[in-house]
């Protein structure tokens, strides 16, 4: 017998006829012979409210009570779906992520799964039940509930299929699979059959929230087909493997983006061997995430360094920073927010100079101004003004010939 994994999202499940609907994708499975694991999301938007809730008590709720709060969010789904299949005359149990013997590191809100313990949902599966789990979350090594950071049912998906040695893993979501760019934002988005595993990372890491970057790592690491597919459209959806066949012979497979950004500057530092490991692991130390980092030398012995955090994170930057002014040495702090960070991604871009060039003559035909540059082999990531992140994207899109030809329903 086979094993598939599914996921449905939480549109998929966003209302009781939702998920009779999901349930129906689970029961065509168990009727095609295969052992079937589905793992859920919360109901649609209401990871969201719980986390409401706890703000509208605490600014900084405690992060163990987080993880019990929004753990219950999967929790509803799963039970609600076995009653489903249940009503449909198909035999099924529901198990949160630690009963399916999902084990994480000790980390509250974003945790890492360190391993799987399949026995019990393997010895449901072969009594013929569809198994039915929460994702999103597991447990540490000392008893305590994790999740695993928001869109985290991707990877409790994937992981089990991993763990499972699954035959597939579908991820049921509300777009017909990836495109080549959020198709909620770029109009003309055209959906892809085909993407590589290390291209559908610099995406998602990126920013496109279609898939959990975790999710997309495990895939790789165990080679697992990844199929991202509508949970109501008949369609095709997206297969991410290891070598994506080419559709065009383009460069730039697809776009990211995000806002919400900050350029932080630090002047005046002293130049020395040890300045630069100095500050950034003050910031490390206060578990603030830095993604883009400028130095620049502005006389012999002083520089200056730029870096971008999320603009959430600003606030706690700030803080330590200013802590850390005198064992640092420099003058003064300046920060610019309000800017947003698009990314153009493609293996294709290894053997191909001047795609930055492009990039940026297409920018500043737009006027948009370039505040940061940062790239890899397959990606170049610019910060620009975050109300300029939709036109930028736009023109980029139709620069690197992505267009769809005509605009087609993506979205449920
Ligand atoms: P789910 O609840 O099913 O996990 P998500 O909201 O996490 O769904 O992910 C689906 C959303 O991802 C889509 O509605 C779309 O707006 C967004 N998205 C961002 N980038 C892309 C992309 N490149 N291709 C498809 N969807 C994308
Ligand atoms: N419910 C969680 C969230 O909204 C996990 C998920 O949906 O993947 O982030
Ligand atoms: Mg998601």
């Amino acid at each position: 017998m086979a094993t598939v994994v599914q996921k449905f999202g939480g549109t998929s499940v966003g209302d009781v006829t939702k998920i009779k609907r999901a349930a129906e994708k689970v029961k065509r499975e168990m009727e095609a012979g295969n052992g079937v694991v589905t793992v859920v999301s919360a109901m649609g938007k209401s990871t969201d409210s719980l986390v409401e809730l706890a703000q509208d008590i605490s600014d900084s709720p405690d992060k163990r009570e987080m993880d019990m709060l929004l753990s219950t969010g999967e929790q509803v789904t799963m039970s609600l779906m076995v009653m489903a299949l249940k009503e449909m005359g198909i035999d099924a149990v529901s198990l949160t992520g630690w009963q399916a013997g999902i084990k994480t590191e000790p980390v509250h809100q974003n945790a890492r799964i360190t391993g799987i313990d399949t026995e019990r949902i393997e010895s449901y599966l072969n009594s013929g039940k569809a198994v039915i789990v929460a994702g999103f979350q597991g447990l540490s090594e000392g008893g305590e509930i994790t999740t695993l950071g928001r869109g985290g049912s991707d990877t409790s998906a994937v992981a089990l299929a991993a763990a499972l040695k699954a035959e597939s893993c579908s991820i049921y979501t509300d777009v017909t699979g990836v495109y080549t760019c959020d198709p909620r934002t770029a109009k003309k988005a055209r959906q892809l059959s085909s993407i590589s595993y290390d291209e559908m990372l610099e995406l998602a890491n990126l920013g496109a929230g279609v898939l959990h970057p975790r999710a997309v790592e495990f895939a790789k690491n165990y080679n697992i087909p990844l199929i991202v597919r509508s949970s109501t459209i008949d369609k095709e959806g997206t297969i991410v493997e290891e070598e994506a066949s080419m559709e065009q012979n383009l460069v730039v497979r697809g776009l990211a983006f995000e806002g919400a950004v900050t350029k932080i500057t630090i002047e005046q530092l002293p130049n020395e061997f040890d300045t630069m490991s100095k500050l950034f692991s003050t910031l490390a130390d206060a578990k603030i995430d830095v993604d883009i980092i400028i130095q620049q030398m502005t006389g012999k012995n002083e520089m200056n360094v730029s870096f971008s955090v999320q603009t959430h994170e600003l606030k706690d930057a700030l803080k330590v920073l200013e802590e850390s002014q005198e064992k640092l040495g420099y003058n003064d702090i300046r920060h610019e927010d309000n800017l947003s960070k698009v990314s153009i991604v493609g293996s294709g871009m290894v053997s191909n100079p001047g795609v930055a060039a492009t990039m940026f003559n297409v920018l500043s035909e737009q006027q948009v101004s370039i505040k940061m540059v940062s790239t890899s082999e397959i990606k170049v990531s610019v910060v620009v003004p975050e109300a300029d992140m939709v036109k930028a994207v736009d023109a980029l899109h139709t620069a690197f010939e992505l267009d769809v030809k005509e605009a087609s329903k993506v979205t449920s």
